[in-house]
């Protein structure tokens, strides 16, 4: 734990000089997946990767991906001591990719629409849009994920060989490629299900946060935040260090509560942090607006736990506030446009 000036504490893992961290608002998410494609053509786009979404974006409510990946357990008990056993995906839970007839479309002169040669019954991103809720007070959001790189990573403590480690430097969890043995404990230990077994290698492989990237990989040598911030269209992650007492991620999380965990019960204390997000209330059948809550609030704090309602009512007032044309540091930090503020990757030597 470090006490910072403003007399919030952060809590950093033992051994870890700084964090990085990321903030997510879900309030800017329209599931265009660019940043699923980003991550993808860098670090996935083949030699037995071919499943692997380091970055996914799933529709909720909604089964994610992998399929159910909520209730297969992982993480830590109670008292944050012991693991809790997890189980290992299938491939069909991940969703297989599809053979589609292109061959007789294209080249044999087939009618056909353009299809996939199999009834498909599940894939990544298969329930997409579906949400819960009746029309017209159906509902639904984006939630993108990535690996927490946790202070209390669950992953690294499963590995008998000691082949995951959080990086001293800025505690991203990273899988050393040398070590691994491919026996999966990480796969089974990680409750959000972002490590990936290559079956190729023979290895588990995971997000690194781009960390070439962020070590100043530009054409001139400049540091570039991770692929699927930056080129998200509508903008929606802050980056930076949880510990940078300056910086939009240490005030939107320690001092201003507006940031939350995913999944907190699980207790691996994830790096990534959510701004919950908001809808219109419910309409009437007359169409006028009513005071009922369009996304309950109990299903934000099923999947962001408690602090959520603390979360949610802080950004309300915010709302107001600016609405009244006063000021809110809040609102100005999670719609400044400004990349120097966005990313705040060069603030440490
Ligand atoms: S999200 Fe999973 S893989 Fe990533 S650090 Fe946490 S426990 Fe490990
Ligand atoms: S930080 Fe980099 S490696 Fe991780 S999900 Fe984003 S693009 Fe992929």
């Amino acid at each position: 734990m470090s006490q910072t000036d403003d007399g919030t504490d952060v809590r950093l893992a033992d051994g870890i000089d700084h964090q990085v961290a990321m903030v997510m608002d879900l309030n800017k998410c329209i599931g265009c997946q660019t940043c699923t494609i980003a991550c993808k053509t860098n670090w996935t786009d083949g030699g037995g990767r071919e499943y692997m979404y380091w970055n996914n974006v799933e529709t909720k409510p909604g089964s994610g991906y992998p399929r159910d990946w909520e209730e297969m357990g992982g993480g830590w008990d109670e008292d944050g001591e012991e693991r809790t056993p997890g189980e290992l995906q299938s491939k069909e839970e991940y969703g297989r990719a599809w053979e589609f007839n292109h061959e007789q479309v294209m080249y044999e002169g087939s009618d056909e629409p353009l299809r996939p040669m199999e009834q498909p019954d599940w894939g990544p991103n298969f329930d997409e849009d579906e949400g819960a809720g009746e029309y017209p007070n159906s509902y639904y959001f984006y939630l993108p994920r990535i690996c927490n790189h946790c202070t209390h990573p669950s992953c690294v403590e499963a590995c008998p060989r000691s082949a995951l480690y959080k990086r001293e430097e800025d505690g991203i969890v990273l899988v050393d490629q040398d070590r691994c043995r491919g026996y999966r404990y990480c796969v089974e230990g990680c409750p959000y299900k972002k490590v990936y077994y290559n079956a190729m290698k023979k290895t588990s492989e995971k997000c690194i946060f781009c960390y070439p990237r962020i070590e100043g990989e530009g054409p001139e040598g400049e540091v570039l935040p991770p692929s699927c911030a930056e080129d998200c269209p509508p903008q929606l992650r802050l980056v930076g260090y949880l510990d940078d007492e300056e910086g939009p991620i240490h005030k939107l999380v320690n001092e201003h509560g507006v940031a939350v965990r995913l999944h907190p019960e699980y207790r691996t204390e994830p790096n990534v942090y959510y701004i919950p997000p908001f809808a219109p209330p419910q309409h009437s059948e007359s169409g006028e607006s009513i005071e009922a809550e369009r996304i309950p609030r109990s299903y934000l704090e099923e999947l962001f736990g408690p602090d959520v309602h603390e979360a949610l009512n802080t950004i309300e007032r915010e709302r107001a506030k600016v609405e009244r044309g006063e000021e809110s540091e809040v609102m100005e930090m999670l719609t400044t446009t400004d990349t120097a503020d966005q990313y705040r990757l060069e603030v440490f030597d």
